[in-house]
């Protein structure tokens, strides 16, 4: 199913998948890339303003799991793996919830929610992830926040600029 996505010069266009349209470069994150390789793309959604919060999409068009080949499973473990050190290391982030169903309008890519404190508000199982997106999306869109998401890509972009497989 095609949805128009407007693109920000403002420019609309209709793509069939929002993350062919991402790992594609047809669409600009806000923030930018933040790790770029043959097989994967991670980026930011700053719609949900969560310092720390990751994207990993496949470059590739599928959705399940067991999909993935051999290639794509190694380089996706050592890139969730890699992006997660670098998550404590220089952002100090203690616990990540991951998220990633299969049935979705967009092709594979997981979810790496940093957990924080006013996070336990929602409680901590999987149903605390929605409520917690939302009042994301919801109350912490200030600009001030904004900025520390966008330092956060930065600082993480830098963090995984010399990334080899
Ligand atoms: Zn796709």
């Amino acid at each position: 199913m095609a949805r128009t996505i407007q693109l920000a010069d403002g420019r609309t266009v209709e793509v069939e998948c929002l993350s062919c349209a991402l790992t594609g470069g047809l669409i600009q994150p806000t923030g930018g890339v933040i790790v770029e390789t043959d097989l994967f793309h991670a980026h930011q959604d700053v719609a949900y303003p969560i310092r720390g919060l990751v994207i990993l999409a496949s470059k590739r068009h599928f959705y399940g799991m067991d999909e993935l080949t051999q290639q794509e499973q190694a380089e996706f473990i050592w890139l969730v793996h890699t992006i997660r050190q670098k998550q404590r290391e220089l952002l100090g982030i203690e616990h990540v919830y991951y998220f990633y169903n299969e049935d979705t309008t967009h092709h594979f890519h997981l979810w790496m929610v940093p957990r924080y404190e006013w996070m336990n508000a929602f409680g901590r199982s999987v149903e605390s992830l929605r409520p917690v997106l939302l009042h994301a999306r919801n109350e912490l869109n200030t600009e001030e926040n904004l900025k520390d998401v966008l330092e956060s890509i930065e600082i993480l972009r830098e963090g995984l600029k010399d990334f080899k497989r």
